[in-house]
């Protein structure tokens, strides 16, 4: 014997009203994509929830792939047998002697199909029973079992269950529209866009290069962290920005304490060509509040003014300790903190204005023309696909 479904339960997305088939259809669709590699695997929407047929394949290796989709409240192995008490009998005793770590169980029989002639209480009752008779070691203990057998008897068949394992929760991917991340080779940017996707948001990618003063190297860095994140949802396009030039003139015509802020405002009105071009919504970065010179309310004010389109920053009130724990938990910590140079670290002012106002910024930019090299940089930007085919196998239970 051995598990042959699992259980996928959709907790958040059951509330939303008159959106919940879309929803539901979408967390159908990403869960096909991201079992893409386990071909025989077929997904089942029914009442509620959904089931992974596993059809042979490894039933922990396709968990583990389950663990990356967004939308998922839960999930249990399955086993689906007959509505026949023997057979139910027998596909419990396996799951009771297979469960790793149990001394105490609790049987918990639901009996949908009211045709099943045993009532839910008396099927309680005889099974816990044959399973005490049939194994050794185990008690039972209705209040903390180490394991809950859960057996329930639908019409079509029925299911048999243990542990829950805990999914990623939020929003399926593909169900809140899309955004432009900011991505920096930092550990904050690609958390962002974690976070973005945690509540269904399609993400495609820009970031600004500045050759030869940011290697390829550094490059690489952010396309391997725009690969991570695939993981967790469809392809990802990256959108590589010619920033050189555009940063040169603005440290050789800029006063040096405002260039930082003045470059912002260029890398805002290029995202926001970006987005017209590939009708995108919004613009999320990595930015957290107070964290350096660049990033207070004055500057942020400053650095908005050029752009209406909304701008999301997930982790505005996250401390930094939360978003290294996360950017470790959906393994982009050790690819963040590879040493490459990135272009704001090169040309950092040694005095940057903390709070520089939107007048005296409106002044200095009107002291030079930056037209042509906006578009000379969007002219040039390349733009790389990554489908994904790295894994992030690791444990969220306790993510946020
Ligand atoms: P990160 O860790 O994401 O680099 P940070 O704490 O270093 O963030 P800043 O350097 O002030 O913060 O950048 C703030 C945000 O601006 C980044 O989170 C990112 O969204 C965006 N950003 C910065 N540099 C680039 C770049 N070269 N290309 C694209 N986006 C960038
Ligand atoms: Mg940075």
């Amino acid at each position: 014997m051995q598990y042959d479904h699992i259980l996928i339960r959709y907790g958040e997305m059951a509330l939303k009203g008159k959106n919940r088939k879309s929803f539901i259809m979408q967390l159908e669709h990403n869960l096909q994509q991201q079992l893409k590699d386990y071909p025989k695997t077929k997904v089942k929407r029914t009442q509620g929830r959904m089931f992974v047929l596993l059809n042979g394949h490894d039933p922990e290796d396709v968990m583990e792939k389950c663990k990356n989709v967004f939308g998922i409240q839960s999930m249990s192995l399955a086993i689906k047998v007959r509505n026949d008490e023997d057979e139910i009998h027998d596909a419990a005793l396996w799951a009771l002697k297979n469960a790793i770590d149990v001394k105490t169980f609790k049987v918990t029989v639901k009996r949908v199909d009211k045709k099943f002639p045993i009532r839910s209480q008396d099927m309680n009752q005889t099974l816990g029973k044959y399973l005490l008779l049939n194994t050794n070691g185990f008690t039972v203990d209705v209040h903390k079992p180490d394991l809950e057998l859960k057996v329930e008897i639908r019409t079509e068949a029925t299911y048999i269950t243990t542990s829950v394992v805990p999914g990623l929760g939020g929003l399926p991917v593909g169900t809140s529209g899309k955004t432009l991340l900011m991505l920096s080779g930092g550990i904050d940017s690609p958390v962002a866009g974690f976070l973005a996707m945690k509540r269904g948001v399609e993400i495609e990618a820009v970031h600004f290069h500045s050759p030869p003063f940011t290697s390829d190297r550094a490059k690489q860095k952010v396309l391997d962290l725009a690969e991570k994140l695939t993981s967790y949802g469809n392809k990802v396009n990256v959108h590589v920005v010619p920033f050189t030039k555009l940063q040169q003139h603005i440290f050789r015509e800029m006063p040096e304490n405002y260039a930082m802020t003045i470059m912002r405002r260029i890398m805002m009105r290029i995202c926001e060509r970006v987005c017209r071009k590939e009708s995108i919504l919004s613009i999320t970065t990595g930015e957290s509040l107070g964290q350096v010179a660049s990033q207070t309310m004055e500057s942020m004010n400053t650095i908005n003014e050029v752009t209406n389109f909304p701008i999301l920053r997930p982790l505005v009130a996250m401390d930094k300790d939360d978003i290294v724990r996360v950017s470790k938990k959906i393994d982009t910590y050790d690819i963040s903190i590879r040493p490459y140079e990135d272009c704001c670290t090169i040309f950092v002012p040694k005095s940057p204005k903390t709070r520089p106002g939107r007048e005296k910024v409106n002044q200095f930019e009107s002291q030079t023309d930056f037209t042509e090299l906006i578009e000379e940089a969007v002219k040039g930007i390349e733009v790389v696909t990554l489908s994904g085919k790295i894994d992030a196998e690791k444990e969220f239970d306790d993510l946020l």
